[in-house]
Parts: structure tokens; C-alpha cells; sequence
């Protein structure tokens, strides 16, 4: 016989810390409809053979399940710096990757070697809506600055702010969520420079310098002739570019984010990452679908193409539309952005109702989803 669980009726006051009283879990809505284009994920599956190698090697890591896993994952960041260096012609070596679960967590990591009490993170909005959060947890007081109307950032702007809150971290989008908005090596090289001994002040009563974090999730789908910041990488040694496997890659259920930087601001990351924090088949999964990297990343092209089609179809209708190099778009400008984002998904289609007043995004999907996207948008806007 088993005793339901009861829900215990007496009242008690949890001590919940100060900060987050009525707070609700971050989330886009997650909804059942035929067309999901709201959280910019790769839209196609992996492959039979993508899956028959991942189900393989977590089989074999299986068997070794009864031990804790390699913590500091040596194999995986090699083929993670082996997939950098093919991707954007960088040579970094395993000991500037960093590795977690979901560039969520590696910027997490980031905050809670480099931020804390008395601390400041900077970034600029509008920007991606998880950057606030990680502040939040670990008690890095969150500044935002400002984008222009171009969602570009400007340079006498930027350097004010790092001047007058001299920033642990800055944080930059780039490629951006939810604007797509590149920002040029020349931005970032600025800023670098701007933060050398921008940050808080050491032990020393010397000031340190601003980590400047480049959140790189979109790089992979930058467009010709853009660089990455990777290729800063050997002049700054307070840069830290970061990467996911969950959009270019396709894996967005994996979860694997991962960043290149310098040995020595790698080794600040793992003295706060939690022991183990990759599980063994996390390790092995990826591993396995690096394997695969020149299969998976076929499609980068497609939706690339996909989505400058989709820029000049929207420009063409008349609305206005964000420079993107990400596998999104932001587009515009609606009186009343939710009656759009509601006819949308009455017709099946979900977007996200995010960005500026006004503002829509739309993820770009498989031919045929953009399809659905077009008919569903010509009927709501009554084309
Ligand atoms: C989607 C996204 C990420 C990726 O997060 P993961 O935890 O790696 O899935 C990171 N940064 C931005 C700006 C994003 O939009």
C-alpha cells in the first residue's frame, strides 16, 4: 500500500531571496501548432545517420555510467577548437574552449566568476531577454545602455557607459537577438580597447579590465564577407567569444554552448562550474554530432538564403525589416504587433512577439514553412 502524497495545508513563509517575489520561469510560450517559428532553432532534424552515431556513442558511454565523467572534457574542447578553426580560420587550442550546458550556462559561469555583489554587467538593448537574468542570479547589478534606431551600437555611447559604471562584463550580441544586427570588428575592437582598465578595481586598488563577452549564438549564419570576433581573439585577452550548438548546429536539445578565450580566463570558468557539470552523454552526444559537422552545417547555406529571400519579400510588401545575419528577422512596424502575432497563430504560424513596440520576429524555417508564413501574413495583413 502506498500513502498519496499530501499537500501540506499549513502555512508557512518560504525565505525566498529579496528580488524575486512573484517572479515567473523565463520561456517562450510553447505552443502545439503545425509552424514553429518563435525560438530561431534549426528547423531540420538530424539525419538517420546523425542519429544511429549519437544513439551509438551514448550507448558505449552508457557502460561507463556507474563513474563520473571526464571534468574537464579534453576530448570534446579539442573537437570544439578543430570545429572553430575549420568554421572561421581561427586557430585556438583546447585550453581556450570552455564548455556547458547551453551558452545560458557558460555566460552564467562567465557572471559568477567575473560579476557579484558590487559589480556591474553592461550590455545594450534592445538585446537578447535571458542577458538580465544571469545578472540577477548571481547579483551582478544589470546595465543597460542603448542601441540606435538601426539596432547598431555607437561607439561615444558605449564608451560613456564603460566609463561611468567601469563594467566587470559587457555583453554583446552579435549577431543579436532579436534585432539579427552584426556588429563590425572595428565596434568590437573599439569596445576592447575601451575596457582594458575600464573594469572594477582589483585587491591592488589598480583597476582590471572589462571581460568583453561576444555572444556569438548566430555567427554560423553571418553573412559573406562578415568576421567573426573570434579573430580578435589573439590581441585581447579580456575577449571571450561564445558559441552554441543549438542554432547553426541544429542541437538545441543537446544543449552545448562553449566560448574561446585565453587559458587563463578559461581557468577563472572552472573554478565556478559546478564538479561534472557535462554529463557523459552530453560529452558523447556532441562528440558524435561534431563528427557529422559537415552535414549538419550543409543547411547553413540554405537558410541563409532563406532568410535574405525573406528580408526582400517582407521589404518588398512594405515593412520595415532589421538588417539580419542570424537565421531570424525582425520586421515591422505594426500598430498593434499582437493582433498580427494572434492572426499568425490562428492560422497555425508562431512567432515571437518580441523586440521594440511594434516590432515582430519571425524564425526562418524550411521552405515550406516560410510558405505558410508568407500565406498566413498575406491573409492577417489583408494583401
Ligand atoms: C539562442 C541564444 C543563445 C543560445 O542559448 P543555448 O543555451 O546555447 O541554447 C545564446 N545567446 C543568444 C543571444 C541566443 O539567442
Amino acid at each position: 500500500m502506498t500513502t498519496p502524497a499530501e499537500t501540506p495545508t499549513a502555512d508557512v513563509r518560504l525565505p525566498l531571496r529579496p528580488g524575486l517575489e512573484g517572479l515567473e520561469p523565463y520561456g517562450a510560450p510553447q505552443l502545439d501548432v503545425p509552424v514553429l517559428l518563435n525560438v530561431n532553432e534549426n528547423p531540420y532534424p538530424p539525419s538517420e545517420a546523425v542519429v544511429a552515431d549519437i544513439a551509438d556513442a551514448v550507448a558505449r558511454a552508457a557502460h561507463g555510467l556507474n563513474r563520473y565523467p571526464d571534468r574537464d572534457f579534453l576530448e570534446l574542447r579539442t573537437e570544439l577548437a578543430e570545429y572553430l578553426r575549420v568554421e572561421s580560420g581561427v586557430d585556438v587550442g583546447a585550453e581556450q574552449v570552455w564548455a556547458a550546458n547551453g551558452s545560458n550556462e557558460v555566460m552564467l559561469h562567465l557572471l559568477q566568476a567575473f560579476g557579484g555583489p558590487g559589480r556591474n554587467v553592461l550590455s545594450f538593448a534592445p538585446t537578447y531577454s535571458m542577458y538580465p537574468e544571469y545578472a540577477r542570479d548571481t547579483l551582478t547589478a544589470w546595465v543597460a545602455g542603448r542601441r540606435e534606431a538601426d539596432f547598431t551600437l555607437d561607439l561615444t555611447h558605449v564608451r560613456e557607459q564603460i566609463a561611468e559604471h567601469r563594467p566587470a562584463v559587457v555583453l554583446l550580441a552579435s549577431p543579436n537577438n532579436p534585432t539579427g544586427t552584426a556588429l563590425p570588428l572595428e565596434t568590437v575592437e573599439a569596445i576592447c580597447e575601451a575596457a582594458v582598465d575600464a573594469g572594477p578595481t582589483g585587491p591592488d586598488g589598480a583597476p582590471t579590465a572589462a571581460v568583453v563577452v561576444v555572444d556569438e549564438a548566430y555567427g554560423e549564419f553571418r553573412r559573406e564577407g562578415v568576421p567573426s570576433a573570434l579573430t580578435l581573439l589573439g590581441r585581447h585577452p579580456h575577449l571571450a567569444v561564445s558559441r552554441t550548438m543549438s542554432k547553426a548546429f541544429g542541437m538545441a536539445g543537446l544543449r552545448l554552448g562553449y566560448l574561446a578565450a585565453t587559458p587563463a580566463l578559461v581557468d577563472h570558468l572552472r573554478v565556478v562550474r559546478l564538479p561534472y557539470h557535462l554529463s557523459a552523454v552530453t560529452q558523447a552526444a556532441a562528440l558524435a554530432a561534431l563528427r557529422h559537422r559537415g552535414e549538419l552545417m550543409a543547411q547553413v547555406a540554405s537558410l541563409r538564403a532563406e532568410r535574405d529571400a525573406l528580408v526582400g519579400w517582407l521589404r518588398d510588401h512594405g515593412l520595415e525589416v532589421a538588417e539580419s545575419d542570424a537565421n531570424f528577422v525582425l520586421f515591422g512596424l505594426f500598430p498593434d504587433r499582437h493582433e498580427v502575432w494572434n492572426g499568425l497563430l490562428e492560422r497555425g504560424v508562431l512567432i515571437r512577439e518580441v523586440g521594440p513596440e511594434g516590432w515582430l520576429r519571425v524564425s526562418v524555417g524550411t521552405p515550406q514553412e516560410t510558405a505558410a508564413f508568407k500565406a498566413a501574413l498575406e491573409e492577417v495583413l489583408g494583401w
